[in-house]
């Protein structure tokens, strides 16, 4: 590659090598719109700068000055004349945008001499002075790193000599004496003398744009949006011919988008400035006129921005975010790029250049960033007011939506406010299944401990309640009912508002504003579903969770957890009493109340999902996450002493016993699962016998209903086995009773190492299996999927140890290999075996993306990602 292109000579598809900016103005030089000249160093150039010491490269310069005598062809003007001299703005660009991230020059090629032809040439020995105190400041602050400050001193200063407020009333006697101010502050600062050819300045300025590359903001902002050296390596240098938006009333300045950033409209949108330079436009120092009055100020120049929006548009196929000058009446194109719009506007534009037959189907479906789509399903903080509010905390983002509420720490007292019509957010160091029924009777829920796939965090994103987790800065003392984080204590009863997409925590009612699903986005929905290979099933388990998936567009139950049926406030006692019970009798009759419990619970999960496959899993988790914790049972009881109630006193004692015996010091790998079916049968063969019942009356009644059966935490084909005992004697006895035949698959979840990696064991008794990815990442990294979040994940990421978190998003090469290996084997000996994926991940574009890849035969998500995922699944089938 050369080092400098042209723009007329560049070939704009480069982007790596021009730069965004570079890109676009080499582009639209070549559509013949109006670009002022200029040329491009290339990214190459900046890496081949810092490999040689950051100095630049020889060859550099003499390519820089042939195009600079190109520019003085094209513009008749003259470098470092002292009659008509050629301007110019150096302009960093790299391949991804970085606004405001690194360094600009402008007004490069004053010096003492070609200021005066300048005055000449604009006829205009203010402005022109003007321009080169302008160029001076920012020139010593770019290049020789002089604080802003010292300039603005001087500045004030000849303001007050001369008795003007406002800048643009300085007189050229003012500003010369400020230009020699300056130039002294600069030789100060550099102890050398201000460089006054143009050919030096531009060497240095060149110089100053490719060290912002690695300067401190560029750098972080870098890290923090991702920008890794495979989308952006390096910044291009751009030196573009100055163009005058400040020349008068007959110059301007602005920036618009093609179509509304906002809502999609098809209407040019942003404001401009008359008499202004671009950089005041960006930096807000003087508020734009809306870009509709443009057509009364200026018509022919609004036409001209509007003809070159529908041309951009066409050549693009994507609303675009454009720079523009109008210097004394003459229209200029300054930058050109690829509109950044919110998830609505990406929706409606994307139905909407279809149907202008500028873009395909597919194409409209691949520019959403599927992640974003979750603002459209969800309330959202209203941006606007936000600045009203103190922030009080942040923490881990563990189900999107916003919510206002007051602040309960106690379980009961949230059911009671909720239930009498309060809003209340519930407030928890963790929460545990018994404190379910409270999530149902608040808005939201925020704990202080916990990661992406702890309870609280499952829980919520399964009722679609918004909840951040994770937030350690917030100590909570359940004693005197407060939380303190950054020096503020809320009590019970204090408002507050949290966002579950951002992980924020406002004081206060922080407005929130309703998600609509527009008729562009069921568009949008619709065509995915139709190109999208691999199938979305939902994670529900209660029949509104089951009808809420079907509306979003869900084709069947992935995982339906059978625990959660059990934290109805119906029924929770009855399961506590079950774990209580001393002997088996006593278990088998409060069992068969539960039974029939559950049959009605998947009779109505089964019909909302008639027609579909519904995964039923047996009960999962360790049963002392039922019962309260010891110490808080200790705690308890040391109170009940006090006011002497000793009946109250002698149960909590006997609970206190059993939570003893159950519990366990790492309760994740503990007797879960699968183990506990085999210790206490009875609950499994319950549940098996809930589902047979559940489809013989089903049957009966003519509904299609498609249950399977899933057993948890298998890791031994001699563990599947004696569950599917279990199972046949209670299909044989069933079938016989009703006189029927009665299919429902039989299968296991793949989530235990030991299970991936015999698969081909498993695969001779499972029918089907399901990846829980939850715990198989738990288990593959030995990373606790409750506390990793809250401890040294962050730092991890930081050090670059991990790219992501491999709860959120799959790691493709561990977890993945493992997955691999359960496809292959399952596959090997059912080749039409139907295997999923139903851990958090099944609602994460990138690892649907994966899944799609291994030929998984669906992923299941909670119900309210599944939109996402059919846009993530039909994105990875395009
Ligand atoms: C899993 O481990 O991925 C899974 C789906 O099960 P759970 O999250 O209920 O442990
Ligand atoms: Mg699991």
């Amino acid at each position: 590659n050369k080092p400098v292109y042209a723009f007329e000579e560049a070939d704009s598809k480069k982007r790596m090598l021009l730069g965004g900016k570079g890109a676009g103005l080499s582009e639209m030089t070549r559509l013949k719109l109006p670009v002022p000249p200029g040329f491009t160093i290339t990214t190459e150039v900046c890496n081949k700068y810092y490999e040689n010491n950051r100095k630049l490269p020889k060859y550099v310069m003499p390519a820089v000055m042939k195009n600079i005598a190109k520019m003085e062809k094209k513009t008749g003007k003259k470098w470092n004349s002292t009659k008509n001299p050629l301007l110019v703005s150096v302009r960093s660009g790299a391949a991804i945008s970085m606004p405001g991230m690194m360094d600009t020059i402008l007004n490069l090629g004053l010096n003492e001499k070609t200021v005066e032809g300048f005055a000449e040439q604009t006829k205009n020995p203010r402005f022109s002075w003007d321009s080169y105190r302008r160029f001076i400041q920012l020139f010593g602050k770019v290049v020789f790193g002089v604080n802003d400050e010292k300039f603005d001193h001087v500045l004030d200063a000849a303001k007050a000599k001369q008795g003007v407020s406002d800048d643009s009333k300085l007189n050229v006697e003012s500003l010369k004496t400020i230009v020699s101010e300056y130039k002294k502050i600069c030789e100060e600062h550099t102890k050398r003398k201000f460089p006054d050819t143009p050919d030096e300045q531009l060497v240095l300025s060149i110089e100053a744009v490719f060290k912002s590359w690695m300067g401190e903001r560029a750098i972080v902002y870098r890290e923090k949006n991702n920008i890794t050296k495979d989308i952006a390596n390096g910044t291009a240098v751009n030196v573009v011919t100055m163009v005058f938006g400040n020349m008068g009333d007959d110059s301007a300045t602005g920036v618009v988008f093609t179509r509304n950033g906002h809502n999609g409209k098809k209407e040019i949108e942003g404001e401009y400035l008359i008499n202004a330079q671009g950089e005041d436009v960006v930096a807000g120092v003087r508020t734009g006129k809306s870009i509709e009055l443009l057509k009364k100020d200026m018509p022919k120049s609004h036409k001209e921005l509007s003809n070159a929006c529908t041309k951009l548009e066409k050549h693009f196929r994507e609303p675009q975010d454009i720079e523009f000058t109008i210097e004394q009446g003459k229209f200029y194109l300054l930058q050109t790029r690829t509109a950044k719009m919110s998830a609505a506007a990406l929706v409606k534009t994307s139905v909407d250049m279809v149907k202008e037959k500028l873009i395909t189907k597919d194409k409209a479906l691949t520019r959403i960033p599927a992640q974003q789509l979750e603002a459209l399903l969800h309330r959202t903080m209203d941006e606007s007011k936000i600045k009203n509010h103190k922030q009080l905390a942040k923490g881990i983002a563990a189900s999107p939506g916003a919510a206002s509420g007051i602040v309960e720490f106690d379980v009961k007292r949230a059911i009671e406010l909720g239930d009498t019509g309060s809003k209340v957010i519930l407030v928890r160091k963790e929460t545990k299944p018994e404190d379910v029924p409270a999530f149902f009777s608040s808005e939201g829920i925020l704990t202080s401990l916990g990661g992406k796939s702890s309870h609280a965090a499952i829980v919520s994103r399964g009722m679609g309640k918004p909840c951040i987790v994770g937030c350690p800065e917030l100590k909570i003392d359940y004693d005197n009912n407060t939380c303190t984080a950054n020096g503020v204590t809320i009590k019970r009863g204090d408002t507050i508002t949290i966002d579950g997409s951002a992980g924020t925590v406002f004081i206060g009612e922080v407005p929130t504003v309703e998600p609509k699903v527009t008729k562009d986005f069921e568009q949008i929905l619709d065509w995915a579903q139709k190109a999208k290979k691999i199938g979305i099933r939902a994670n529900a388990d209660t029949p509104e969770g089951a009808k809420l998936a079907r509306i979003f567009g869900g084709q069947g139950i992935g995982l339906c957890r059978t625990e959660r049926m059990f934290n109805g406030s119906d029924r929770i006692n009855l399961f506590v009493e079950m774990i209580m019970a001393e002997n088996i009798e006593e278990r088998s009759k409060i069992l068969q109340k539960l039974g029939q419990l559950q049959k009605s619970d998947f009779i109505e999960i089964l019909k909302a999902m008639e027609g579909y496959e519904v995964t039923i899993r047996l009960l999962d988790p360790p049963l002392h996450e039922f019962l309260p914790n010891p110490e808080e049972l200790v705690e308890k009881i040391q109170k009940l002493e006090s006011s002497g109630n000793t009946s109250e006193i002698n149960q909590a004692k006997v609970v206190l016993k059993r939570a003893r015996e159950l519990a366990e010091i790492n309760p994740m790998m503990g007797h879960r699962g699968v183990r506990v079916g085999i210790t206490y049968p009875e609950i499994y063969e319950m549940q098996i016998r809930a589902v047979f019942d559940a489809l013989v009356e089903l049957t009966k009644k003519k509904v299609k209903a498609h249950p399977q059966i899933m057993i948890p935490q298998i890791s031994s084909i001699a563990e599947l086995n004696h569950i599917k005992k279990i199972y046949d004697s209670i299909k044989k006895e069933t079938e016989s009773k009703h006189k029927m035949k009665l299919k429902i698959n039989f299968g296991t979840m793949i989530e235990v190492v030991r299970a991936a990696l015999t698969a081909n064991e498993l695969a001779t008794t499972a029918e089907f299996f399901s990846f829980g990815t939850n715990d198989l990442t738990q288990g593959t990294f030995s990373f606790s999927r409750e506390d990793v979040e809250g401890k040294f994940l962050p730092e991890y990421m930081e050090k670059e140890l991990l790219e992501r978190n491999p709860f959120q998003s799959i790691d493709v090469n561990g977890v993945g290999s493992l997955i691999k290996i359960g496809v292959a084997a399952g596959r090997a000996l059912r080749p039409n075996m139907e295997v999923g994926i139903c851990g958090e991940h099944g609602g994460d574009p990138s690892s649907i993306k994966f899944c799609h890849s291994v030929g998984l035969s669906y992923v299941s998500a909670s119900p309210h990602r599944i939109p996402i995922a059919i846009v993530a699944a039909a994105q990875a089938a395009i």
